[in-house]
């Protein structure tokens, strides 16, 4: 045993390790990425399956069976994740498990990664499955354990789901290297519980709603569901606004009680009631939905209680957005006074201009510091990124004709700032290919471009394909491939060779898959041969029917530049480089053109855009051919 700094994610990892953990599987999407490697970095002996699946419904179904064997599972994935396995998570909660399931989904309030602030408590009551909330990584650490033993109490599968700030959070967690995975039985076929069928389904849903106020009442005795402190006014939160609310409490000398929901779903009645005993008025501090609001005011009226519910709907708390200590200790100003935060902030800023204080008046929300915000740091390509290439390429060859380019999820959808303006739309995982055959059928006299990724392309952009084939429409698929899953932090995938358990297998080729589906052309060519990959763009585009450019290059994160680029004084300023490509590297000073030497990492597509040979390779002018990551672009391996 020993302590180790670890991060929320690698606690629960080594919280489901401790566990006895056979199966894990997930997909990588922040901030929920670094649980599958965490357990694979310490799957020395190998006798816990580590996998990351092409997608997060194949890592359900992969545990799921695991599941039915009597086998402990875990399966990982962020929230948008949880769209694509939904499938196989209601038909699940209907069948149940054997072997504990845990399915970590992690939130993200803000958003800060993701494209929506869906909450997953909402998906656990629909799916009617158990979800544990936990407040700090030492609190997940433990929870995880618990998760498992009341997956298999009551044979079903349960949500496991931290926010970004408990992923994210560090904390000293005791703990033993040595992997240990539980014994389990092995499948035992019985098609009438394994086999779901409309009766089957019936019978299994009834027996659901009769079990979960079961579960309801079971949390009702659990220790994660808390409360502290004395009075009339009471606060019910849960995660990481349980922390926030007891930190901000601390700027207030009142009597009130703090509530802590551990286990949101199904909601543990009976201690809620007996916590609000005494209480007139109560506060929910929760991001995402109002659901631990839902939940009292569905106990309110269900038994008559004389409660008030302050909360989002009564203008108490954001109805969007990521919460902090500043935010609640101004919701809990607004709730002591009686008043709602609007009320609150308009009466702080009339008290602040009448004490002539400009500042606070019209622009500091809370708190009793006032803070300087940090600087803006825009969301950007990294210099020397291959899909900058790559779009560029797109942009030249399309000049002067109509085109559409539908975007997707990765590092690519930075593809949208400017200079490039090269991403029209982003919906979500593999959406781009499937839209640019809708804005075929819709628009005439457009070229429909899909730029996806390689990790994308293996998890849900493979079908996409095939509709576009199998329903004749015309378009070009751009596969951005830079053999890695780069966004989400470098993970591999079916074309990288490699897979979580150490194994070196075959790499499956985004090229063969694409000429056998039938498309009409496909063309693989390195984004930083600019003429190559215009030429190649402006071809495929003239094409009928489906065809696809892959572009290779490798993330500059996978290798190491040996030669950067100078700016030399042939430069006339005509700003080409920086209006036209929008590298980090390249930035103005003292009115003059220059390259950032700490990164660039020599990738050479500046020195392609200048009209007047004034990039080159730094230290040897006429040495860029001979560059080997990077340098002009014409040698570059895939690694
Ligand atoms: S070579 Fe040019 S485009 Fe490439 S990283 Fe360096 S400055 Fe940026
Ligand atoms: S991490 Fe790699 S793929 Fe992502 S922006 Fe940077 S270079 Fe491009
Ligand atoms: S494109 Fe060339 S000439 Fe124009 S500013 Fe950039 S380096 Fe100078």
């Amino acid at each position: 045993m020993s302590k180790k700094y670890v991060m929320g994610n690698q606690a629960i990892a080594m919280g489901a390790i401790k566990a006895g953990v056979n199966l894990c599987c997930g997909y990588p999407g922040t901030p929920s990425s670094e649980i599958i490697e965490t357990v694979a970095k310490y799957n020395k002996n190998g006798k816990i399956h580590v996998e990351w699946s092409v997608n997060e419904k194949a890592a359900l179904e992969v545990a799921a069976a695991a599941s039915y064997s009597g086998a402990r599972s875990l399966v990982t994935m962020k929230m948008v994740g949880l769209n694509v396995a939904a499938d196989p998570l209601m038909s699940l909660a209907y069948v149940g498990v054997k072997g504990g399931m845990v399915i970590v989904v992690a939130d993200d309030p803000g958003p800060i990664s993701s494209q929506t602030e869906q909450d997953t408590r909402m998906y656990a009551e629909l799916a009617r499955i158990p979800v544990f909330d936990p407040i700090s990584p030492e609190d997940a650490f433990e929870m995880i354990e618990e998760a498992f033993s009341y997956s298999e109490k009551y044979h079903t599968p349960v949500i496991f789901r931290p926010t970004t700030r408990i992923d994210h959070a560090y904390a000293a967690i005791d703990f033993d290297e040595e992997v240990n995975p539980a014994s389990y039985e092995g499948f035992v076929k019985d098609s009438k519980k394994w086999v779901i069928f409309p009766r089957l389904s019936r019978m299994n849903h009834e027996m659901i709603e009769k079990r979960n106020p079961k579960i309801g009442e079971d949390f009702s005795s659990y220790k994660r569901n808390t409360v502290e402190g004395k009075g009339d006014l009471a606060i019910i939160s849960s995660g990481i606004n349980y922390q926030y609310t007891k930190e901000a409490l601390k700027a207030f000398d009142r009597d009130v009680k703090l509530i802590r929901i551990g286990t949101p779903y199904p909601f543990p009645e009976s201690f809620v009631r007996e916590a609000l005993k005494g209480v007139k008025t109560v506060l929910a501090v929760e991001e995402l939905e109002p659901f631990l609001e839902q939940k009292l005011t569905e106990l309110v009226g269900i038994f008559h209680l004389d409660i008030d519910i302050k909360g989002k709907r009564s203008g108490n708390a954001p109805l969007a957005g990521e919460n902090s200590t500043d935010i609640v200790k101004e919701m809990l100003e607004a709730f002591f006074a009686e008043e709602t935060l609007e009320e609150l902030r308009v009466k702080k800023s009339k008290d602040n201009a009448k004490n002539g204080n400009a500042e606070e008046a019209g622009i500091v929300e809370c708190g009793a510091e006032s803070r300087p915000a940090p600087p803006m740091r825009p969301p950007v390509l990294c210099a020397g990124c291959p899909h900058r290439a790559s779009f560029y390429a797109v942009k030249q060859a399309m000049k002067g004709r109509k085109a559409n380019f539908c975007g997707d999820i990765g590092c690519y959808t930075l593809g949208n700032a400017m200079p490039l303006d090269m991403v029209d739309t982003c919906l979500c995982m593999g959406a781009g290919i499937n839209m640019a055959q809708g804005f075929h059928w819709t628009n005439e006299d457009t070229v429909n471009f899909a730029f996806v990724g390689d990790s994308t392309f293996f998890a849900s952009g493979m079908t996409g394909v095939v509709n576009a084939v199998y329903n004749d429409a015309d378009m070009v698929l751009c596969v951005l491939d830079n053999s890695t899953t780069a966004m989400t932090g470098h993970q591999p995938h079916p074309g990288t060779g490699i897979n979580m358990m150490g194994d070196v297998v075959s790499k499956i080729s985004i090229e063969a898959i694409l000429k056998a589906v039938g498309l009409k052309k496909v063309i693989t060519v390195d984004p930083l041969k600019l003429d190559e990959a215009v030429e190649a763009v402006k071809e495929c585009a003239d094409i009928k029917g489906v065809t696809a450019v892959i572009f290779k290059s490798p993330c500059i994160a996978l290798y190491k530049p040996e030669k950067k680029f100078e700016v030399n004084e042939k430069c006339v300023n005509c700003l080409k480089c920086i209006k036209e490509i929008g590298c980090p590297a390249i930035v103005r000073e003292d009115g003059k053109v220059k390259i950032d030497t700490s990164l660039c990492t020599g990738c050479g597509l500046c020195s392609k855009v200048c009209p007047m040979g004034a990039i080159s390779a730094g230290g040897d002018k006429n040495s860029a051919g001979q560059i080997k990551a990077g340098g002009d672009g014409n040698n570059k391996e895939d690694k």
